[in-house]
């Protein structure tokens, strides 16, 4: 049999997407018989944002060998329970979305619908009291599983990061080149297909080398150098149920200790973030240029930051929406190449390690099977879909009306699974995962309850338990969490003894 096995890879772009492909690939393939290089151009640079993460990046860092302690001092990095949403359903009104579980089921019945059977007793407890990730977070506190003897309790406390994405592509750019990824600084200037079938032969950089390969991975950005630029892959636009189009980031100094958790507040026009980091917080308002300008968008932001701030504005332009291929004959796009969503949920780090690891499971040999590349389209089409859908529930399932740009977003016409999920969890609390869709029914709960669109009624198979038994088995799991989350270390204290950043 011919050897058809990949032996050339060359990753154009150095950002969070072309470095994180650069050490997946150095892992996961026999560094000895296939040759990657990564090119990178310190004059375009990256986009210098992208600082809140989701707790999948830890799978994905597991998956990578590193560890945890390092990987955090080496990005200034904090621990992130969940996001703290303010003004986003009422003005004035606050919820927190957890990276977590509710409460514990009963009998097999999911925990939210004795929790909104309880609405109706006179001993009614938010669904904070039931999230360890909320009274952890709201307390200051964090610790991990491997840090505490059992704890089986604490399996409930899922966390993410809060990092300098410079950092973490420096981190992993040092892990990738240790494992022979061969790194190259220059710009690209044109891009040469094979006039036998058009897939994609080599690049040629300004300095008049030429770099070929077998498979092409697109990691430069919002240019989409070759998946759109070579490839001519067009841009599926969102715009008309996202339509944020522009953001600009400040970075500010600390002013106290890191809380464990983004802040997302909503703005006139869009919202403000704040994400805490060991030597920085940083700040960012993602805005609709139809109705707000530049200058009032920085204004806003400059009266949210706490601290003096470290940097000049960074204005950044976007548009919502997909690429129409992620894959496209020998070329796979990964970040922002491939699609925008704004990070409202911080997923788009998220989004490049799962089309990496699609891309593992279907990596193709020199003959391309139309089938793989396929099959990896439709999933990150609908990995794409299911995280927008829950984006634009943030918008729509609200009572703001205060101004032109909240009444706009009213007029949005959503997607009709968006439309059944509201419906089916707003009525008696019922939510279906679809395929292997990212947020799961705590997530669907803490946005839809803490934006006043939360069930009305449970399903009737919570009536199974008496309401002397329901009572007791809710306060026990308060109880619990709260004796929980006293035992804990404050969320300093455990970066103090564990991964403090020089
Ligand atoms: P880039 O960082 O733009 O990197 C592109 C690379 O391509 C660079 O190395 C550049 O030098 C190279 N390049 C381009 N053209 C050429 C050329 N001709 N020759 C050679 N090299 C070239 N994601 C999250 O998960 N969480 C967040 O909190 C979050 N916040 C965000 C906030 C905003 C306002 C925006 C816009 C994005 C945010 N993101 C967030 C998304 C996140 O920033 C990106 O997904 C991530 O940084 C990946 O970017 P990238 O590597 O695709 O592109």
């Amino acid at each position: 049999m011919t050897d058809r096995n990949i032996r050339k890879i060359l990753i154009v772009g150095g950002g969070t997407a072309g470095w994180m492909a650069a050490a997946a690939l150095s892992r996961y393939l026999p560094m000895g018989r296939t040759e990657i290089t990564l090119i990178e151009s310190d004059e375009i640079g990256t986009v210098g944002v992208g600082e809140a993460t989701i707790p999948q990046i830890a799978v994905f860092n597991k998956m990578l060998g590193i560890n945890e302690d390092e990987f955090v001092k080496a990005t200034y990095a904090t621990f992130k329970l969940g996001i703290e949403f303010q003004d986003w359903g009422r003005i004035g009104e606050t919820y927190f979305h957890p990276f977590g579980e509710y409460g514990y089921d009963l009998e097999g019945i999911d925990f939210h619908q004795f929790w909104v059977r309880s609405k109706q007793s006179n001993d009614f407890h938010g669904l904070d009291e039931y999230s360890l990730n909320t009274k952890a977070a709201y307390a200051g506190k964090f610790i991990r599983l491997d840090a505490v003897n059992g704890g089986s309790v604490l399996s409930k406390m899922g966390y993410a990061f809060h990092f300098d994405a410079g950092k973490y592509a420096s981190y992993l750019s040092e892990y990738a080149k240790k494992r022979g990824v061969r790194r190259l600084e220059g710009k690209v200037c044109s891009v040469t297909k094979r006039s036998t079938d058009g897939f994609l032969e080599s690049v040629q950089l300004e300095t008049g080398d030429v770099i070929d390969a077998d498979l092409f991975i697109d990691c430069t950005g919002f240019k989409a150098l070759l998946i759109n630029g070579a490839l001519g892959v067009g841009y599926e636009d969102w715009s008309h149920l996202l339509p944020m189009d522009r953001a600009v980031a400040i970075p500010c100094a600390s002013v106290e200790f890191a809380k464990p958790y983004t802040i997302s507040k909503a703005q006139s026009a869009g919202w403000t973030w704040k994400i805490p980091l060991q030597n920085r917080i940083g700040n960012g308002h993602v805005y609709s240029s139809k109705f707000m300008s530049k200058e009032m968008a920085t204004q806003i932001l400059e009266k949210e930051l706490v601290g003096e701030a470290l940097a000049d504005p960074n204005h950044l332009r976007f548009q919502t929406g997909i690429r129409e291929k992620f894959w496209e004959a020998n070329c796979v796009s990964l970040g922002l190449s491939s699609g925008f969503l704004e990070p409202l949920e911080s997923t788009s780090i998220h989004l490049i390690q799962s089309g990496i690891s699609k891309l593992i499971a279907l990596f193709p040999d020199r003959d391309f099977s139309p089938t793989d590349r396929d099959e990896y389209n439709r999933l990150l089409n609908v990995s794409y879909k299911h995280i927008r859908d829950f984006i634009i529930l943030h918008y729509i399932a609200t009572d703001r009306q205060d101004s032109p740009f909240w009444k706009e977003m009213q007029k949005i016409d959503p997607p009709s699974t968006l439309k059944q999920k509201m419906k089916l969890m707003q009525e008696k609390g019922r939510f279906f995962r679809y395929e292997d869709e990212l947020f799961s029914v705590a997530s669907w709960l803490a946005v839809m309850e803490g934006q006043g669109m939360g069930p009305q009624h449970y399903n009737p198979v919570a009536d199974t338990l008496s309401d002397l038994n329901v009572k007791q088995s809710l306060e026990n799991m308060r109880s619990l969490f709260t004796k929980t989350v006293a035992a804990m270390p404050t969320h300093q204290q455990f970066i103090d003894r564990y991964c403090k950043s020089a």
